[in-house]
Formats: structure tokens, sequence, C-alpha cells
């Protein structure tokens, strides 16, 4: 815009100063003054309504009785900190009725009464005390000339009023670990607005009934499934209706299949295997000796016998290739297709993703058609034992063999890294995590070895069915269906199962509103997961007072 368009108008200092107070209506600016070697500004502020209500009885006066000056801080102006003389004046009050004779007034929308700050300067404060604790709060504070410590910003973060909700009618409340195993306190959200509504710093039935007993609105809780807090909600509010956290369960089903899963060590070992197998069942055998043979093999026969071998895996190929391509497209299930070819459903699919049949591989002189990178080769060869790699090339020819193989399987790379192909199996821990993970978000590999996994063994198959048939419960929230699905469970033989079944059934009706009502605790989850953040920013120095602040200010 250019300079000519602008209005200058040449106020007074004082009437432009006063523009910059908080309340305009209640203040006025009087005088000004600057120390510029101590980079002060201080002004002289007034406050002028002529008549102020008395805080008792509420009857107006204007009798002043004295006038005495306040110093408070207010927002800098750049390097300059700004302080106000801020006069102030104590009052009659004229009321004969009110045993108040004098009072002082009062300024609600500037400054707290005794508060050595104006009200929009600790606001600030608080606000960066809120999002960066004390010590980092003050380092950036400091930078922009507000001068603090750490202590004055916590302690006013921790007398900051929190935001209240008054009448929440669903809600969750879960544990979280304000020291890692050993002390737990009590998170309690809105899960209609998924706010925050209390950080208690125990886990007792008693802080959480005595919490409860201050919302009669509450309608509904929705818990773990600890005894503790059932009965906290039942004496602190026994209107409301109790509902497990779908979370919950599913985290004890998971529990129950990483128990019954223990024991079939062998069977995650071996379905480990098949899973290899399937995989090479779609890039072919490997043909590891290419890669890293020695002159004396490279003997005529042994080229013919290699180049035989060849093409009857490539005739072996195009074959699957051809069969599934036509079965499928006759509307043949891909399960169906499986079972025909003795291929598994994921090699099926990896065959159909195919637009042509898998093209033979010409036997190539390596050193020839690696000439062209040698140099860059050599020396990322070099890189490597920099970075303190002391094994054999062949060990590292044989991890490139892998991912060739991945990657002709339609892989990434990273699954080389996959517990799912490695020789002694994954552990019963890492397969029931993929276990109760729904099909859609499982990994491929993952996916391939579970489908290895159920047919290993009949039991764990019966297993896998069981609980794919209860997480189909849980989220398609079938709570009609749920004790039909527990008596099938305590009958299938399985031990692990029939015991998570029984602990359904001593505590069936929260177990069933939660397969039932749409709560679930997954908003409580998310906090639980920012606290965990929090300290470790080292936020709160294990303060729950200030971690509670903390998240109720940001809530
Ligand atoms: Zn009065």
């Amino acid at each position: 815009m250019p300079e000519e368009d602008f209005v200058f108008v040449p106020t007074p200092v004082l009437a432009f100063l006063a523009r910059f107070l908080p309340d305009r209506a209640t203040l006025s600016l009087d005088a000004w003054q600057v120390d510029d070697t101590a980079a002060q500004i201080t002004l002289h502020v007034i406050s002028t309504p002529s008549g102020v209500p008395c805080p008792l009885c509420h009857v107006r006066t204007s009798r002043v009785h004295s006038r005495y000056t306040r110093t408070v801080a207010d927002l800098p102006w750049g390097a300059y900190a700004v302080r106000w003389q801020l006069r102030m004046r104590k009052f009659f009050c004229d009321n004969p009725a009110c045993p108040r004779q004098i009072f002082t007034e009062r300024a609600p929308t500037v400054v707290a009464p005794w508060a050595r700050r104006t009200l929009r300067l600790a606001q600030l404060l608080i606000a960066y005390g809120v999002a960066l604790g004390g010590e980092a709060g003050t380092r950036l504070t400091a930078r922009l000339g507000l001068r603090t410590s750490p202590t004055t910003l916590l302690r006013l973060v921790r007398a900051a009023p929190t935001p209240h909700d008054a009448a929440p009618q669903v809600i969750g409340v879960d544990e979280w670990a304000w020291r890692r195993g050993q002390r737990y306190g009590t998170i309690l959200v809105n899960l209609e607005d998924h706010r925050v509504l209390d950080l208690l710093p125990e886990r007792s039935a008693a802080a959480v009934a005595a919490w409860l007993t201050q919302y009669p609105t509450i309608a509904v809780v929705c818990r773990d499934r600890s005894a503790l807090y059932a009965e906290g909600i039942r004496q602190g509010t026994p209107q409301a209706v109790q509902v497990v956290d779908r979370f919950h369960l599913v985290k004890n089903l998971r529990e129950a299949v990483e128990a019954f899963l223990h024991d079939q060590r062998a069977a995650l070992q071996a379905a480990a295997a098949l899973t290899v197998q399937a995989l090479t069942v779609v890039a072919g055998p490997v043909s590891t000796p290419r890669m890293y043979r020695g002159r004396h093999q490279c003997s005529q026969a042994w080229q013919q016998r290699q180049e035989a071998a060849r093409q009857q895996r490539q005739a072996a190929w195009v074959t699957t290739y051809e069969a599934t391509h036509t079965l499928h497209t006759q509307g043949t299930p891909v399960t169906t297709i499986a079972q025909q070819l003795g291929i598994s459903r994921p090699t099926v699919y990896a065959y159909l993703r195919r637009t042509r049949p898998p093209s033979p591989r010409s036997p190539q002189r390596s050193g020839q058609v690696l000439r062209p990178y040698m140099a860059y080769v050599i020396q990322r060869w070099r890189e490597l034992r920099a970075q303190g790699y002391s094994h054999s090339a062949r060990t590292v020819s044989r991890f490139i063999t892998r991912l060739r193989r991945a990657s002709e399987a339609g892989w990434a790379p990273e699954t080389q890294t996959s517990p799912y192909t490695r020789p002694q199996g994954p552990s019963a821990r890492a397969v029931s995590f993929t276990w109760v993970c729904p099909a859609v978000k499982r990994s491929q590999d993952a996916q391939l070895y579970v489908d290895q996994l159920r047919q290993v063994d009949q039991a764990i198959g019966q297993a896998y069915t069981l609980s794919q048939a209860f997480l189909a419960l849980v989220r398609e929230r079938q709570g009609d269906a749920l004790e039909a699905w527990m008596a099938k469970a305590a009958a299938s033989g399985i031990e692990a199962l029939a015991r998570f079944a029984q602990g359904l059934q001593e505590d069936l009706a929260a177990v069933k509103a939660g397969l039932t009502l749409p709560w679930s605790n997954g908003p409580v989850e998310g906090h639980v997961n920012r606290l965990k953040l929090l300290k470790r920013q080292g936020y709160g120095r294990a303060d729950v007072g200030l971690l509670r602040q903390r998240v109720l200010q940001v809530a």
C-alpha cells in the first residue's frame, strides 16, 4: 500500500497509549514514564467508575474513603517491561443495614485481588506454562521479554481455574500410570465431547466413588474389567449403567490367545517354515548358488543342470499361472483355487495380480551385467565395513537374495525383518496381536502366517474360529449372541478360551452392555497415551496437580 493512503492522526500520546489498556471503560491513563537504563515503562493508571456496588450488600456507593496504589506488571512492549502504578480506592458503604462499613474496590476484568500482574499477563504465562512446563516455559517467555521463574510459572498454572463440566452424562474411567508399574491414578473422560473431566491421583474404588457422587447426571460409565472400578461406580452412581469397554474385552481375549499359543511352540515354528515355503512357490525356488558360486562350479555339466532346472521351474510357474487365471475367470472362489492347485491363498492372489506369466530369466554372466555398477557396489561395500560390519559378503548376498524373492512376491523389502519367516517362528505374543487384529489391517506376511498356522493344528484352527466369532460380536455389537458364544467356548476343550468365557460370566451385565451400547473408551485411551507423552516431556516432575492442570487446561 502506498504511504500516502494512510491517514496519520496527531493523537496526544496518553490517548494513544490508553488504547492498550485492557478495560478502557473502567481505567484511564494519567501519566507515563520511561526508564531506559532499566528498560522499564511505568504507566500511571486510575480506576475511574464513579460509583461501585458494595461486595456484601450490593448497594452502590460513591463516597470515597481513601486511595492507595498497587504495582502490577503488564504485557511488555518490545524490549521494555511494562508496569502499572494502579490507583485504587476504598469506599464507605452507605447502607445503614450493612455490617460492612468500608470496602476496597475490585477490578475483576483487569487484575485479581492481591495479584502482582494483570489478568492478561497471567493468562499468557499460564498458557506457556501449560504448553511447555516450568523450565522450557520460562526460557521462551524470557525471549518474549516476560520476566518470570519456573517456580512462578508453575505456581500460576497450579492456581489457574479449570474448565468445569457441570452435568456429564456418559463418561469413561480408566487407570493411568504416573509412575510406571508403581503408582496408578484414574482418568475420567466425558465420552460425548471427549474432554477430560478429571485426573485423580489414585486408583481406588473409594476415590472413584467420591468423585462420581458429585455428578448425579451420570447415566453411563464405561470401564475396564477391574472389580475395583466396578465397585467404585456401584457406590458412587448406583443408578448408572456399567459398560465394559470393547477395547478391554479384545485385550482380555488377546491375553487368553497368547496363553493358549504359549503351549503351541512347535506349531508356531512349523507355520513359519510353511510361510517361507508359500512365499517360495510364488517366487520360485531360490537360485542362491548363482549368486556366489565359485569358479570350480562353472563346469558345463553344472550349467546344463541349472538350465534344465530353470526351464522346469519356468514351465511350472506358467502352468500354475494359467490354471489360476482360468479358474478365476470361471468364477471359482480363491479358497477353492488354492485347494485345487495346492497353493496358499496369498499365492493365488499374487498370481492373479500378474497380467502375464512369470517371465524366464536368462542366465547371465554376473561380471558383465554388473560391470557398470561395480564402482558403486565397491563404494557401498566399503561404507558397510566402515559402519562396523565385519561378517562375510556371503551373508550380504543371502540377504539380497531374500530381498529379491520378496520383491518378486510383491512384498516390501521391509518384510525381510518379518518375525513370521524366521526359523524359530514368531513369539506367541506377536501372533496373539495379529490374531485379534482385523484381517484388513494385517500385513501381508502376517496374514500369510495366520493362514498357515490355522492349518497346522486342528485345535489352533478351532481356537482361531472361536476367537474370530467373538471379535465379530464385539465389532458388530451383538450382545444378544454373547451367551451362546460363551457356551461354545466353555465346551470347546480349549482351556484358555473356556477360562476367558468364565471371566465374562462373572461380569455379564456390563460385558453385554459393552457389546450392545455404542460407547467405548477409545477417547480415554487417547488421553492416557497423551499423558504418557506429557510425562516423557518431563512436564510435571511426577506432580499430579500440575499434570492435571495441563490435561484439563488443554482439553
Ligand atoms: Zn454494604
